[in-house]
């Protein structure tokens, strides 16, 4: 082809349908956010909690996660982004925050969003709650969850057994 055909750019949209078995680890953990639940899975030998719980293994211990933990509703953040510069497809409005949410009873943390509240009001350590959708968008996914928003609890120190050697 060449720029005297006229055409110097085809756009082709392009799209993949796929179905992803869930397995019995992430199983609990889909189905509790279907039913306003948080589940992760506790290690047996180390004892953390993981939500969200990983690939049926403990990566501190290797030993198998069998064990479902219900977690939060509450949380601490434990660090985050403001989030100042607008891209395609953004759906909030800037400047907004993506935290790392530490859910009470687990030790690793999840991202999400923080609403209701100034960017420049979060910090670390802030206890915040989730805000679920209407029940009728709850689904297999923390996009179940609106946001998190400050609960007004006193702030919080972080006192994960992740780090923990
Ligand atoms: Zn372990």
């Amino acid at each position: 082809m060449s720029e005297a055909d006229g055409i110097v750019r085809l756009r082709q949209p392009i799209g993949v349908e796929y179905s992803w078995s869930a397995g019995p680890n992430a199983t609990s953990h889909l189905s509790g956010l279907m039913n306003g639940k948080l589940i992760g899975k506790r290690c047996p030998s180390c004892t953390l909690v993981y939500f969200p719980p990983r690939n049926g293994v403990c990566p501190k211990c290797a030993a198998i996660l069998a064990e479902d933990v219900e977690v939060g509703p509450k949380g601490t953040i434990s660090t985050f982004c403001v989030v100042n510069v607008p891209f395609l497809g953004q759906k909030v409005k800037i400047p907004y925050v993506a935290a790392q949410i530490v859910l009470d009873g687990a030790d690793i943390s999840m991202q999400h969003l923080i609403q209701e509240c100034e960017a420049d009001e979060v910090r670390i350590g802030m206890r915040v709650e989730p805000v679920w959708k209407d029940r009728s968008e709850w689904g297999p996914t923390l996009e179940s969850i609106a946001h998190f928003r400050p609960t007004g609890e006193p702030d919080a120190a972080l006192g994960s057994k992740a780090g923990e050697s």
